[in-house]
């Protein structure tokens, strides 16, 4: 089973993931954690992706869809995969049916979780993130209980370099313009899940399953 995750920054992809890996046994596979892995590596890729993150824009598709093509080929086809961040653009997309259908596979559904604009701003200007885990934290709504350290894991929490204020602005233009259209690619294809991801994310969990009943594991 393949599952694409699409929502904005900040609509709060990489903690449903987890809920969406545990009930359907999928990997994880986020395009942004290997662009960061790869940049704090200084691979030459890594460079590359950072001149791109720091600004807010989007890398390159060829770069992304080698990227994760690799990333997704080595995991073989004992497990299904969760894509989250990718895909971006509607080449990505259509790269990913191509290289999926390939394998005798396709993404079953694209779960959107729909946030509005003010909240993910609100959530971007006050995220951290525990750099072990990534468990997400918000200074004023969900704060750690040790200041600096995660209450999970108890490691170091710190402010990704693109949740600052001009950089978060951009990131929403870019997926707007960009990434967007993405929602409709999915739902004329009948896989839309739409999920409304404003709330306990608790909740939204439950609801995004709700939705998802029904979606039998192949
Ligand atoms: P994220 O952690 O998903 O917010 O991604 C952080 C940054 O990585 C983005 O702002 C982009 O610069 C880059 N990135 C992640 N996924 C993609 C993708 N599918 N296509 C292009 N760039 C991406």
């Amino acid at each position: 089973m393949h599952i694409v995750l699409l929502g904005a920054p900040g609509a709060g992809k990489g903690t449903q993931a987890d809920t969406l890996c545990e009930k359907f046994n999928l990997v994880h596979v986020a395009s942004g954690d290997l662009f960061r892995e790869a940049a704090s590596a200084g691979t030459e890729l890594g460079k590359k992706a950072k001149s791109y993150m720091e600004k807010g824009l989007l890398v390159p598709d060829d770069i992304t869809i080698s990227l994760i093509k690799e990333k997704v080929d080595g995991l073989g086809t004992a497990k299904g995969v969760l894509l989250d961040g990718f895909p971006r653009t509607l080449e990505q997309a259509k790269a990913l049916d191509k290289n999926l259908e390939v394998r005798g596979k396709k993404v079953d559904k694209a779960v959107f979780i729909n946030v509005s604009s003010d909240e993910l701003l609100r959530r971007l200007s006050g995220r951290w993130i525990c750099r072990q885990c990534q468990a997400p934290y918000h200074m004023q709504s969900a704060p750690p209980r040790v200041a600096g350290r995660c209450d999970k894991c108890g490691g170091e929490l710190y402010q990704r370099a693109d949740d600052t204020a001009d950089t978060v602005k951009k990131r929403l233009e870019v997926y707007f313009a960009q990434t967007s259209p993405l929602i409709d690619y999915y739902r004329q294809k009948g896989k839309l899940v739409e999920v409304k991801g404003e709330g306990d994310p608790r909740v939204v969990g439950k609801g995004m399953l709700k939705a998802l009943s029904g979606t039998k594991q192949e």
